[in-house]
């Protein structure tokens, strides 16, 4: 089955109870059993939720996966995985990450004894070198936030083979329509569904998938014990979003090449970082393992004083932080995303106070155009 099939039916059966075309929302904390010890497979929905497994089975589909299971937030999804490991354990973490997930391996997860190298994963000899007899898991992202740098996935998943560790990869920003890490050799998919896979700036989520079975039981294990799962609603909404995400993202791609293009040879612009311009160091790399590049463009606009003009002048992007809605937003990483990133390691990755960073929305792009030709005037 195509993706845009996969999207709008595994896991998306009609109800086998009524019939409803769409799946219902099983808003429920319990569920009634029968006589002690028989039950109908539900018990407590912390454990299992119907409509819960029915986003999960539909993600972990489009993931190439065996299984996936939803959190409460990408971050619970991203702290789930981490309590694969245990003290002592060591984590080379790609350094051009996700300002939260830094501050999550940073300030809470160092305090457990778990211990993190942050590498510039552009080179391979950056994370062969910073393998430790201890490591047990390579942590990446990949276009990464904001810099739009690219891990070579295959690469990195021989490497993290070799030695015995885990490979996690966080496809936010790619989504599995665009970038299936599972089939390159990866272990683990983190999303924050946040972003393109709830599609419409309306909840917060988290998934991982996995096609590993002993990973899978495993982490079906925490996320019952440790609790950090989502409602039933956020699941439900996520069911309905993935029916469009192939739509979606190839319109979030069509326009963000078109503005790139023509951002790339506007005066006003000092640098650009979008993938799929052929003038990206790692284009080639990126086309070798995704089919699209997406919609997230960051641009460099030279001083804060610019940035901050551009970013109220702006009236169609709207500045706030997330991305990946139908609407278009603009976000200043250094004050709002990436405020976490001490500063030496925000100059040393080009994250800088004039840097700002697209989300291009589904809108008509010649609207998007125009907003931004009147913004950079
Ligand atoms: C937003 C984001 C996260 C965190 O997800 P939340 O849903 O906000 O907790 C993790 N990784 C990436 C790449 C993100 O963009």
């Amino acid at each position: 089955m195509k993706f845009a099939t996969t999207a709008i039916h595994i896991g998306q059966e009609p109800d086998e109870l009524t019939g409803a075309v769409t799946v219902p929302l099983y808003q429920t904390s319990t569920y009634a059993q029968e006589a002690i010890g028989k039950h109908k497979g539900w018990e407590y929905a912390r454990t299992q939720n119907p409509t819960r497994s029915k986003w999960e089975a539909c993600l972990a589909a489009l993931e190439s996966g065996i299984a996936a299971y939803a959190f409460g937030s990408g971050s619970a999804a991203v702290d789930t995985v981490m309590r694969l490991l245990s003290a002592g354990d060591h984590v080379v973490m790609a350094e051009d990450m996700y300002g939260g997930t830094y501050r999550l391996a940073s300030k809470v997860l160092s305090r457990f004894g778990i211990d993190f190298s942050y590498v510039d994963m552009r080179d391979l000899d950056n994370v062969r070198n910073a393998i430790r007899p201890t490591t047990k898991m390579i942590y990446t992202e990949t276009p990464t936030n904001p810099m739009m740098t690219i891990t070579d996935l295959r690469a990195v998943a021989a490497i993290a083979s070799s030695v015995g560790a885990l490979l996690v990869v966080d496809n936010t920003f790619a989504t599995p329509y665009f970038q299936r890490p599972l089939e390159l050799g990866a272990d683990i998919v983190v999303h924050s569904a946040t972003k393109y896979l709830g599609g419409h700036s309306d909840l917060i989520h988290g998934i991982v998938a996995t096609n590993r079975p002993d990973l899978a039981e495993r982490l079906q294990f925490l996320q019952n014990a440790v609790g950090a799962v989502p409602g039933p609603f956020e699941c439900w909404l996520c069911l309905r979003s993935a029916k469009t995400l192939h739509v979606r993202m190839d319109r979030h791609a069509a326009n963000a090449m078109a503005i790139a293009t023509w951002l790339e040879s506007h005066p006003a612009i000092k640098a650009i970082h979008y993938p799929g311009l052929p003038s990206h160091p790692q284009h080639a790399l990126a086309a070798s393992q995704m089919s699209g590049f997406g919609g997230m463009i960051s641009i460099e606009l030279g001083s804060l004083e610019r940035a901050r003009h551009v970013t109220e002048a702006l009236r169609l992007f709207c500045l706030a932080e997330s991305l990946g809605g139908v609407e278009s937003l603009v976000c200043h990483p250094v004050s709002m995303t990436h405020g976490s990133v001490p500063l030496e390691q925000r100059a040393r990755l080009g994250i800088t106070d004039g840097l700002v960073r697209l989300s291009v929305g589904i809108e008509d792009v010649s609207d998007l155009l125009a907003d931004l030709e009147q913004a950079l005037a």
